[in-house]
């Protein structure tokens, strides 16, 4: 399931691969043909993230909104070129709802919830309905902690309330909630403030290793680690790992293991109790309830 991480990753590759100059936009499955026809041929501006919805604005104020929901997928690929410079046309594989294509570069997206040409009003009604992005710099965390504040939900609902806080989906959740000891059936309302911005500045700092390196990264060894090489690559003594932190190749760097997501009956990585495992807000959530007792 694409987190906020995903969506970000994704407007920074559509930036590199189509910014600046004309896409051919089509709907191979059709069932996007009357959009795609709006886009057709325009150059694209920029490509940006809020949350889980990439917006993608095109030249004529016309803006493409798309949601990968659950199961949506939006790979976009570098394509192979004959000797001459021409790209070598790309086969259709599955339903393709959007394909965006130059030259060098095809993008191809499969079985979004949301696909479609929208206004600029439009784009502002989205963006108001959300709340703020740890990934976007000029968030403001109050405002999460208002709704947070007011509210009487466990805060493992509230934080997948995109309306509260925007781009955390389950994993981010689980983990997140651990790393502070927070008990996740306790009420929005009884969150110390000085919690809510604990949580807030560990999203900060952990979402951005998730866009970089394409894979969700909660474990302190593994933060430690991906944040060297992140200061390894701004500062250029380590070039050979550019293709990581570009997110080009997904989920390749790092183990793939977790404080507590997917390990229900395993012991705590903290205290070896169980961790435990119910649904809430329409997802397995993960908690150790020794460890997360309080705050
Ligand atoms: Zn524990």
């Amino acid at each position: 399931m694409p987190e906020g991480h995903t969506t970000h990753a994704l407007a920074w590759r559509l930036n590199r691969g189509y910014a600046g100059s004309p896409a051919a936009v089509s709907s191979p499955q059709g069932r996007f043909a009357g959009g795609a026809a709006l886009l057709d041929g325009l150059m694209l501006v920029d490509a940006s993230a809020w949350g889980k919805h990439l917006f993608v604005q095109f030249e004529g104020e016309r803006w493409l909104n798309v949601h990968l929901g659950l199961i949506g997928t939006f790979s976009v690929m570098p394509r192979a070129t004959r000797p001459g410079g021409e790209g070598i046309p790309v086969p259709v594989q599955g339903q393709v709802r959007l394909r965006l294509l130059n030259e060098a570069w095809v993008g191809d997206l499969r079985g979004p919830t949301v696909c479609a040409v929208v206004t600029p009003e439009q784009v502002g009604q989205v963006q108001a309905r959300l709340g703020p992005d740890p990934l976007r710099p000029a968030a403001d965390p109050a405002l999460a902690l208002r709704r947070i504040s007011l509210s009487a939900r466990p805060i493992a609902e509230l934080l997948m309330d995109q309306a509260v806080l925007a781009g955390v989906g389950n994993v981010y959740r689980c983990e997140v909630l651990f790393r502070h000891r927070v008990d996740p059936f306790r009420p929005g309302r009884e969150i110390r403030p000085a919690t809510w911005i604990a949580i807030w500045d560990d999203l900060v700092a952990l979402m951005p290793l998730g866009v970089a390196f394409g894979q969700i990264i909660t474990m302190d060894d593994q933060v430690v680690d991906a944040i060297q090489v992140m200061a390894e690559v701004a500062d250029g003594s380590a070039a050979t790992t550019s293709a990581a932190v570009t997110g080009a190749r997904p989920g390749d760097r790092f183990e793939r293991r977790f404080y507590l997501y997917r390990r229900a009956g395993e012991p705590c990585r903290a205290c070896g109790s169980r961790v435990r495992t119910q649904l809430v807000a329409g997802r397995n959530l993960f908690w150790c309830g020794r460890c997360q007792r309080r705050r």
